[in-house]
């Protein structure tokens, strides 16, 4: 039997709600006061800030609108920081510590109030994550970690034991596991629509299809090259994160571009969805090679992310290997098969935090490490701020330093070795 459906695509399946937009035909203004590399989350709430505080706005996307992650993500919505309030003490201090963490509830209560206050339409939904702890020590791990950012917020988070487990998930794969019951989840290519809406609606031009392919420094700002013409701009805001290229040389340095894999499988009969997964929590796990899955928003299927290839490669080969860990977590699904099957790239950083500010005279915010559906929102709409001299687009990710690694040019050629020394902690649960 064929793991895929006769009308299998290695499309995302947002797109099928969502599907992207034709290329635009329209020329490019001469000059604009700010111009936004990147039609994204981070590209989009940066234009509307820049565009609702009176400056011109373009946005220069290489592919259709939102042909990044922005389209092709899980859709889960989380406070995004990875590191504890002790963690991030060590590293960066207290004081810088809390600062961060705040902006990490910052930015989930500001997708709260966005969505509706907007009226996306983008099935936009607070249920909650179930995280699956792989090993019994990595549920007593995750048991002591409640609490343990009290001081900056309260995620009122919750255990959930093995014995009770089927309350949440029906899986025999996992020890139990914790409940962070305002985590969130939503269509990311609906949402995405709603966004060019705004933007759209607030002035801001969106051309597609139009890849920067130069950026060159002038007396008043920027001159950038594109395919229909020069454009010159008082200001420029950098939104590729996962996709940035030798554009910005700089922050290429300091980007880890990593490919993330995911499937949609084939419908699946509503008592088999209401019994492996009762809740419409969006679900992960404790393995350093994190899987995310979720039921659709109409709950008719399961899609289900990883990384499970050591080099990038086509999702008609990652397709199969996801699905054998669909199975493993739900043997019943073995005969259950895939729809879709697609990837995206994630832009991950060297000490696991995204960045913003300004490095000679160009803003950026990138580095969301896979969690930038509520945090590239957030800190689009910051940078948007910062280009458009409101002081309260400063965030605490403007403080600290962007790193990098001697010889790293972009090409991330020590992704396959980390990625199997990951695979065999985790095997071996350590
Ligand atoms: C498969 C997958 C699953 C994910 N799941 C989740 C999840 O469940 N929850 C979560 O929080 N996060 C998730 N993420 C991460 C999240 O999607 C991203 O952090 C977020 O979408 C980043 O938005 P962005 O606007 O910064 O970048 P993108 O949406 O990646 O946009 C960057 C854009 O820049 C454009 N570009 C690059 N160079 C140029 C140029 N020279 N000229 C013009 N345009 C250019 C690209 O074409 C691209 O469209 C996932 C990511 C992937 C890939």
């Amino acid at each position: 039997m064929s793991l895929f459906t006769t009308d299998f695509k290695e499309s995302p399946y947002w797109w099928e709600a969502a599907p992207p937009e034709p290329a635009s035909e329209q020329d490019l203004p001469k000059q604009v006061d700010v111009a936004i590399i990147g039609s994204g989350y981070t590209g989009l709430h940066a234009a509307i800030q820049t565009a609702q505080a009176g400056r011109t706005t373009l946005v220069l996307e290489a592919e259709a609108a939102g042909f990044g992650a922005s389209t092709r993500n899980g859709g889960q919505v989380s406070t995004s920081i990875k590191g504890s309030l002790p963690e991030l003490t060590r590293q960066f201090g207290a004081q810088r510590a809390v600062e961060i963490l705040r902006e990490g509830q910052a930015s989930l209560d500001f997708m709260k109030d966005f969505i509706p206050a907007h009226k996306i339409d983008c099935d936009f939904q607070v249920d909650g994550r179930f995280h699956g702890a792989h090993t019994p020590k990595k549920y007593d791990q995750l048991a002591r970690s409640i609490g343990v950012n009290a001081a900056v917020f309260s995620d009122d988070a919750f255990m959930i034991p093995k014995a009770d487990q089927a309350t949440e998930f029906d899986t025999a794969a996992y020890h139990g596991g914790i409940v962070y019951p305002h985590h969130a989840s939503l269509h990311p290519a609906k949402y995405h629509r709603g966004l060019l809406g705004i933007a759209r609606r607030h002035g801001a031009e969106i051309a597609t299809h139009c890849r920067v392919k130069s950026l060159n420094r002038t007396a008043k700002g920027f001159e950038l090259q594109t395919p229909k013409g020069p454009v010159r701009a008082g200001r420029v805001v950098l939104a590729t994160n996962g996709y940035t290229g030798p554009l910005s040389p700089w922050q290429q340095r300091r980007i880890i571009p990593i490919g993330s894999y995911i499937i949609a499988t084939e419908e699946l009969p509503s008592d088999v969805m209401d019994r492996l997964m009762p809740t419409n929590r969006i679900l992960s796990d404790t393995r350093k090679l994190v899987y995310y899955y979720r039921p659709s928003p109409d709950r008719k299927r399961i899609l289900f992310g990883g990384r499970v290839s050591l080099r990038e490669t086509d999702p008609r080969r990652t397709g199969p290997k996801l699905h054998a860990e669909l199975v493993r977590l739900f043997p019943e699904l073995a005969q259950t098969r895939i729809s879709h099957s697609w990837s995206g790239f994630v832009g991950y950083t060297f000490d696991t935090l995204m960045h913003a500010g300004q490095e000679d005279g160009l803003y950026y915010a990138m580095g969301y490490c896979g969690s930038g559906v509520g945090m590239a929102s957030y800190l689009g709409m910051r940078i948007g701020q910062q280009a458009s001299d409101n002081p309260e687009g400063m965030t605490a990710f403007n403080k600290i330093p962007f790193q990098t690694r001697p010889f790293y040019t972009g090409n991330p050629w020590f992704l396959a070795p980390s990625v199997l020394a990951y695979r065999i902690r985790d095997r071996f649960g350590i």
